[in-house]
């Protein structure tokens, strides 16, 4: 038996733009009711401001 791979880490999918990212890289946020993660600041600041802001400029 070979067990080369020690780095089961899991990924995630960004809220915004569907990337899978590594979990220890994501950005996290909870919400109300569950969880968002983030592959960056980008998405998460457009997910932030599109709870807030209904109308378009
Ligand atoms: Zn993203």
């Amino acid at each position: 038996m070979v067990n080369s791979v020690n780095n089961d880490e899991k990924t995630v999918e960004c809220e915004v733009c569907m990337k899978e990212i590594p979990r220890s890289e994501a950005k996290v946020e909870e919400a109300s009711d569950y969880v968002a993660h983030f592959c960056g600041l980008e998405c998460y600041n457009k997910w932030k401001s599109g709870l807030n802001n209904n109308n378009n400029d």
